[in-house]
């Protein structure tokens, strides 16, 4: 059997060392270049590669083809392998045909990385030998060749679920639901939104749907869609018979007749939007019958996520937070939410058709001033110029903080949460967080 693997990245070589231990012959091409340290891997594991071109004669000759969830469908490499009757799958869909392991499979627009770890956490506070992958981490490939977890909580983008055909996650969670990545969609919400939907499409009457039943887009969905898993419904808004809903500001949840109740403010995360984030992974937590004081105590010890609402420092009694994972509109709406305190904003970066509508009673409600770094502030600028006093442009990082510093005062919040992609002025989201804690640490 020849594997052909389209992509380099983690996806690619943890497949390739998959395939490698099954006995297939693998072959791994890349069309860009290829970092050292997989070379390295690749080297050491004798698998053979190509980077910066795709030979033809090289890849027409598989068996199957894994394509990395960064290459689009429409790449003319992959149009002719599915011309020539060359299946193409995801590294979810390959892998778990090689593991017995049961998987909980997490997508959504927004929240899928919180909720995977926080899931995860639950699920190994309660003595469960479980791993986690997808979207984070070591590739579930490459762990499912390491064969050391009967279970693995999975962060799955709808790039991934693109790609599988048989995979079949026992408990699957959509966080929510709104539209991002529209170019790799034609630009239609609704092939989005179809493309999450895979996740459940080869459950059956003993798995697990779980779902935010205050979002719009979902409900739909489900109206128009048949799903053979067994529902299970989040909400913030509505008591639910079934499922996980809120109380008296208590997660209230009710899973196959066990009931558990727990004040939201002993959740380590803070906002709304954690809320249910903690209600799905206690959910899922629940159906993998952890205990419940396990839960409760694993809700209020768990560390948080870098980037995402991460408290920085408190700097002559102004809090610093560090939201720059909020790369959308939608991201930033559950920042401004949570806070509590006058907020000095630092937001902007590369608009992906960005509608600020949703933001401006919050904004009006919450910031004192703003402060605008990136490309796109002109957009900005005119939504918020009548509904803020102070708006303020910059072109750096540091000159950022030290503005945001002097208009913040005691008892304020200096928010760093940009609903803006970070490609303009940084190398990522995560270089974009990284160069803010600095700029506070230096203050
Ligand atoms: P993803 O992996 O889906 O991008 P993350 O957990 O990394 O999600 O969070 C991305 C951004 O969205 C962060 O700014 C975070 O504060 C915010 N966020 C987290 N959970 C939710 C949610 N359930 N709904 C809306 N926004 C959320």
């Amino acid at each position: 059997m020849r594997l052909v693997i389209l992509g380099g990245g983690e996806s690619g070589v943890g497949t390739a060392i998959l395939g490698k231990k099954l006995g297939y012959d693998v072959f791994l091409s890349d069309f860009g270049k290829i970092k050292n340290n997989y070379k390295e891997i690749l080297l050491i594991n004798k698998i053979e590669w190509e980077e910066e071109k795709h030979t033809p004669e090289l890849l027409f000759n598989a068996d199957i083809v894994m394509k990395s969830p960064g290459i689009p469908d429409k790449s003319p490499i992959v149009v002719q392998l599915k011309e020539k009757g060359i299946s193409v799958l995801s590294e979810i869909e390959l892998a778990s045909r090689f593991t017995k392991a049961v998987t909980i499979g997490i997508t959504g627009s927004n929240g899928k990385t919180t909720t995977t770890l926080l899931t995860h956490h639950l699920l190994k506070s309660g003595g469960l030998n479980v791993g986690i992958a997808g979207n984070i981490g070591k590739s579930f490939a490459w762990q499912v060749a390491e064969d050391k977890y009967d279970s693995y909580v999975l962060e799955l983008s709808s790039f991934q679920l693109d790609g599988i055909i048989d995979y079949r996650p026992h408990i699957a969670v959509v966080t929510n639901l709104s539209p991002d990545h529209l170019d790799r969609y034609n630009y239609e919400y609704q092939n989005y939104i179809d493309a999450k939907f895979r996740i459940t499409m080869n459950q059956t009457e003993e798995d697990y749907l779980i779902y935010d039943a205050d979002d719009e887009a979902i409900n739909k969905w489900l109206e128009k869609n048949t799903v053979k898993a067994q529902l299970i419904p989040f909400s913030l808004t509505k008591k639910l018979e079934k499922g996980a809903y809120l109380e008296n500001n208590t997660i209230i949840t009710n899973i196959n007749n066990e009931k558990f109740v727990m004040p939201t403010d002993n959740l380590a995360l803070e906002g709304k939007h954690n809320v249910k984030n903690a209600m799905a992974a206690t959910t899922v937590a629940q159906l993998m019958r952890i205990r419940k004081a396990t839960i409760r105590e694993s809700l209020s010890d768990f560390q948080g996520v870098e980037h995402r609402l991460e408290k920085v420092l408190k700097i002559q009694n102004v809090q610093y937070i560090n939201d720059s994972k909020a790369t959308n509109v939608n991201a930033t709406f559950y920042a401004l939410d949570s806070m509590n305190t006058p907020t000095v904003w630092i937001v902007g970066g590369v608009d992906k058709g960005n509608d600020y509508t949703e933001l401006m009673a919050l904004v009006r409600e919450k910031v004192k001033a703003i402060v605008c770094l990136g490309v796109d502030n002109h957009k900005i600028i005119d939504a918020f110029a009548n509904v803020v006093d102070v708006v303020v442009e910059v072109a750096a990082m540091d000159e950022a903080v030290k503005v945001a510093q002097k208009l913040a005062e005691k008892g304020d919040t200096v928010l760093l949460s940009p609903a803006c992609a970070s490609f303009d002025l940084f190398e990522s989201y995560e270089d974009r967080g990284r160069q803010f804690k600095l700029a506070v640490q230096n203050l």
